[in-house]
C-alpha cells in the first residue's frame, strides 16, 4: 500500500470541560519531512472549508468549537498535513452529527466537566502526557540503520522511536490517585519491577502504553503501561485508569526536554 493513499491512520473529536481537540496520527511509512503543518479545516457540508486551527510537529489541536454544538449543524472536520517540502496529504473528513447528538456531546460534557472540576480542584496529580512518536520525520541520526528499527534505544535524537524528537511537546494531563489504592506510591521501595502508580484521567489526550507521563510536582517520570476505560458514552470513551510504572532517575526518559508546553 502506498501510505500516500491513507495518509491519516486515526483522527478522533474528544470533548473536555471547557474544550474540544481533535487528535490524529499519521501512517509511520508516510516519509515526511520537517516542518510538519496539521490544520483542522471545518466545513458545513457544502464544498467549502474553512481553516479553523493550526499546529507544527503536533498531534492534537485544542479547538473553541464548544459553542456550534449548542445548535444541532452537521460538522465537517478534516485535518491537512503540508511538509517541509510542500507535500500535502487530507484526512478523510469526520463528520459529527453522524456520531454524536447534542444530548450526547451535553452528556459527555458534563461527564468530563464532573472529572474536571474534581481533578484541577481536589485531588488530581498535576502533570504532564509526552506523547512517544510513531510517525513523523525519520531520526536523521538513526539514518544509516533501517528507520523502524534505530540501532539503539539510546540515540538521544529519537530515544529509540525511530522519529526526530523521539517525543511530541507535552500537554497538561492530570491524573487522580486510585482511591482504593491507599498510597499513590504504594508499590515503591519493593522489588516489583512494575512499581508505579495508576489513577483515572480525561481521555484528552488519548494516552497510549509507552507514552510518558511527568509529576510536576516532584518531576518524577513513569512509563504508560496500560489504560483501561472507565466512562464511555456511545462507544466513546471519556476517562480511563492510567496504569504507570516508575522510571528510575537513570532512565534516558529524564533527558526527554519539557520546554513547549501545549
Ligand atoms: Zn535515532
Amino acid at each position: 500500500m502506498n501510505p500516500s493513499d491513507h495518509p491519516f491512520k486515526f483522527v478522533t473529536v474528544l470533548t473536555s470541560h471547557n474544550s474540544a481537540a481533535l487528535q490524529w496520527n499519521i501512517h509511520p511509512d508516510l516519509d515526511v519531512s520537517a516542518p510538519l503543518t496539521f490544520t483542522v479545516q471545518m466545513s458545513q457540508g457544502t464544498s467549502e472549508w474553512e481553516n479553523v486551527g493550526s499546529v507544527v510537529n503536533n498531534y492534537i489541536i485544542m479547538l473553541s468549537v464548544i459553542p456550534y454544538w449548542g445548535k444541532v449543524i452537521t460538522k465537517h472536520f478534516r485535518v491537512r498535513l503540508v511538509d517541509g517540502d510542500g507535500a500535502t496529504y487530507y484526512s478523510n473528513p469526520i463528520v459529527l452529527t453522524q456520531l454524536w447528538t447534542r444530548r450526547d456531546f451535553l452528556i459527555a460534557k458534563e461527564i468530563a466537566r464532573r472529572y474536571g472540576k474534581m481533578l484541577d480542584k481536589y485531588t488530581g496529580e498535576p502533570g504532564l502526557l509526552l506523547k512517544r512518536k510513531a510517525w513523523g520525520v525519520r531520526c536523521s541520526a538513526c539514518q544509516d540503520t533501517t528507520w523502524s528499527q534505530p540501532n539503539t534505544s539510546f540515540c538521544p535524537n529519537c530515544y529509540g522511536t525511530g522519529f526526530e524528537g523521539g517525543y511530541f511537546s507535552p500537554v497538561f494531563y492530570p491524573i487522580m490517585a486510585d482511591p482504593n489504592q491507599k498510597s499513590w506510591d504504594r508499590q515503591e521501595g519493593t522489588n516489583d519491577p512494575r512499581a508505579g502508580r495508576s489513577g483515572l484521567a480525561l481521555n484528552v489526550p488519548v494516552a497510549e502504553a509507552k507514552d510518558l507521563w511527568i509529576d510536576t510536582a516532584t518531576g518524577k517520570r513513569f512509563e504508560i503501561l496500560s489504560l483501561q476505560p472507565v466512562d464511555t458514552h456511545r462507544g466513546a470513551v471519556l476517562t480511563v485508569t492510567v496504569s504507570m510504572a516508575t522510571l528510575p532517575p537513570s532512565d534516558p526518559a529524564y533527558e526527554v526536554e519539557i520546554n513547549g508546553t501545549t
